[in-house]
């Protein structure tokens, strides 16, 4: 069987990264200045890594950017007000609240607040309404960043059977729409499924976006199947370490060094089977942020349109 053929996810964000960069000296030629504003609420040290990324990426490309940090004991009411004034703001064109809120935030009712035309997320039901409908909107950041990838790399995904494992507002369900947009032939499968091996087997792209460590493994994959792994996890036993990465030395000493390394949820040895396949990490992860500040350009361009 062929070599499969490496998605590489940070390449292809720096091409995406390149052509905003290039949209944002577009606007700013006509005397728009693209602005983000992000909501950080308390001091989740994840988030705060995730937060400061998106704001350095912004300041790379020219995008002006607000970073608003309420303390952990905010309210809904205030969070509310907070949006409120930014919806307003002129000079603001992307909003962003960076998640999980406290339990003691309403998220639903706050990411409905945020002006759909602002929602560089797209997690507003405006959004998902538009994308359910084939309307031209704002969508999630993953799974676009999952079809700009395929289209970039010549992946036609038309009359395919696209199997998407996973069913979250954030990833699944967006991924499943933009795939059935594009003219796949979707299955969705989540915790319920019945024999899921028997489901993900007929698939010619198969997108495993669970948040289990090496979940999908070589007896659940076609050969030839590009494999996309949205999944993020970290393997923290040396025994699970060994049995994934067997003979990978750069990932035990990774470990050694760090106490953890990243796996997505597709078992690696599950990679040589396919005919193209996304790395984690270096893969879908690193387009999430690239596609972040394409929305935002995008919503500069469109309310002003
Ligand atoms: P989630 O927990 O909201 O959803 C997980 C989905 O997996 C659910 O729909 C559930 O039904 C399904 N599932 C769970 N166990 C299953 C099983 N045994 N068999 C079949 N389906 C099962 O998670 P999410 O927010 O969609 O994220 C999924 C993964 O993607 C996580 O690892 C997360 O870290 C990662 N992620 C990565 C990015 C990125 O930028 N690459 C962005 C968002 C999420």
């Amino acid at each position: 069987m062929p070599e499969p053929t490496v998605l590489d996810g940070i390449a292809i964000a720096s091409e995406i990264k390149a052509e905003v960069a290039l949209e944002v000296q577009g606007l700013k030629a006509r005397g728009v200045n693209p602005g983000l504003a992000v909501i950080l609420v308390g001091n989740v040290a994840a988030s705060e890594i995730y937060v400061r990324s998106k704001v350095k990426t912004c300041a790379e490309l020219g995008i002006f950017s607000e970073m608003l940090t309420p303390p952990e004991t905010v309210t809904t009411e205030e969070l509310l007000v907070m949006v409120q004034s930014l919806n307003a703001r002129e000079d603001i064109d992307g909003i962003l609240i960076q998640l999980p809120l406290p339990a003691h935030v309403n998220t639903k009712l706050l990411l409905e607040a945020i002006s759909p035309d602002k929602d560089v997320d797209g997690f507003h039901p405006v959004n998902v309404g538009r994308l359910q409908s084939g309307q031209p909107g704002l969508q999630p950041c993953t799974p676009a960043g999952v079809m700009e990838m395929l289209r970039r790399r010549n992946i036609d995904v038309t009359g395919k059977n696209a199997v998407v494992i996973g069913r979250s507002d954030i990833v699944g369900k967006p991924m499943s729409m933009l795939l059935l947009n594009a003219s796949a032939t979707v299955t969705i499968c989540h915790s319920r499924t019945f024999d899921l091996p028997a489901v993900t087997r007929n698939a010619d792209i198969l997108v495993a976006a669970i948040g289990r460590p090496g979940f999908v493994n070589s007896t659940m994959v076609k050969p030839g199947a590009v494999l996309i792994d949205v999944g993020i996890n970290r393997l923290t036993d040396a025994n699970d370490v060994a049995r994934f990465f067997p003979n990978n030395p750069d990932r035990e000493a990774l470990f050694l060094r760090r106490g953890s390394v990243v796996i997505g949820d597709i078992d690696p040895a599950a990679f040589a089977l396919s005919s193209a396949y996304t790395p984690v990490p270096g893969g879908v992860g690193a387009l999430t942020i690239a596609m972040l500040m394409s929305n935002t350009v995008k919503a500069a361009a469109l309310r002003r349109a």
